[in-house]
């Protein structure tokens, strides 16, 4: 079985290969370095896209993507699944899933392996799902001849950065102090710029404005992995945030918005309520 064929197989939306020495040809050679020293044998790697798009719902105060189960959890456990077989069909090779933590440039990959366009929000735009998707990259000892594609870009509408409440996406690239999708999960004191921001969010837990606005995202079907669109949690409320830290973490273990704490939700939720009243 081919590593496309086991990623579909264990859930992913799409997939492709690439040679690891053309993809390594297109980063710095620290990254790459920092890609073989987490993948020792490096010869390939294998983007997979998971996508997790379900309709917004009025009242929300949580982000799409933060609604179902943590995809941190989910991305390794169904990669773990492809990577297993795959070891198993290909004996002496090694498989090794990465979601999110690693040094693996995940957009760059996807991008090369030719799974969609670079949008001006620095998201990967998938023809299919649009950019509601998390990456996964399996690297492996595996040879691969599939060759590194040239990065193609979207239309440049620019109707995301005109939309970005905060003017994260202007100037010489992105501002991570302007984007509200950092500041909602910054520990450290938001200055007096950011805290109007925070005010002004709808979402205590990261913002979907740049996607929304994209033509690309449009008329999308919901996602099928039932960990993505089943148990979602569309609100936290002022009961949930008043749990220790400890207690917050423990019940809500399975979700990407506690691995920050309650703090900086308390925070935001706090922020919303006073705008509000
Ligand atoms: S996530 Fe929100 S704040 Fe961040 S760049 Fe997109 S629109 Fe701007
Ligand atoms: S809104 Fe326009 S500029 Fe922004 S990512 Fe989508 S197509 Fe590109």
């Amino acid at each position: 079985m081919i590593p496309r064929r086991a990623l579909l197989l264990c859930g992913a939306g799409d997939a492709a290969s690439l040679d690891w020495e053309q993809a390594a040809g297109h980063m710095s050679p620290q990254q790459a370095h920092a890609c073989e020293q987490a993948a020792p044998g490096l010869r390939s790697v294998h983007a997979a896209v998971f996508p997790y798009y379900t309709p917004p719902q009025p009242g929300a105060n949580l982000c799409l993507y933060a609604r179902g189960e943590d995809y941190h959890r989910v991305l390794r456990r169904r990669m773990g699944q492809a990577a297993q077989q795959l070891e198993a069909q290909h004996p002496g090779h090694r498989f090794v899933p990465f979601a999110d933590a690693s040094p693996f440039p995940e957009v760059l990959l996807a991008l090369l392996c030719g799974l969609g366009v670079l949008g001006k929000h620095g998201l990967l735009i998938t023809p299919r799902f649009g950019s509601y998707v998390f990456i996964g990259i399996l690297a492996s000892t595996l040879p691969c001849a599939d060759p590194a594609l040239p990065v193609r870009h979207c239309p440049g509408c620019m109707a995301c950065v005109r939309a970005c409440p905060g003017g994260a996406l202007c100037g010489s690239g992105f501002c991570p102090g302007r984007c509200l999708s950092h500041l909602t999960q910054m520990r450290a004191q938001p200055d007096g710029e950011q805290l109007a921001l925070l005010r002004r969010s709808p979402l205590i837990w990261g913002c979907d404005v740049c996607q929304s606005v994209c033509p690309l995202n449009q008329g999308l079907s919901p996602c099928a992995l039932p960990e993505f669109c089943e148990n979602l949690i569309h609100s936290l409320s002022q009961q949930d945030l008043a749990l220790s830290d400890r207690q917050f973490r423990k019940r809500f273990a399975d979700r990407a918005f506690s691995w920050r704490g309650v703090a900086p939700l308390r925070r935001n939720l706090l922020l919303l309520q006073g705008r509000n009243e």
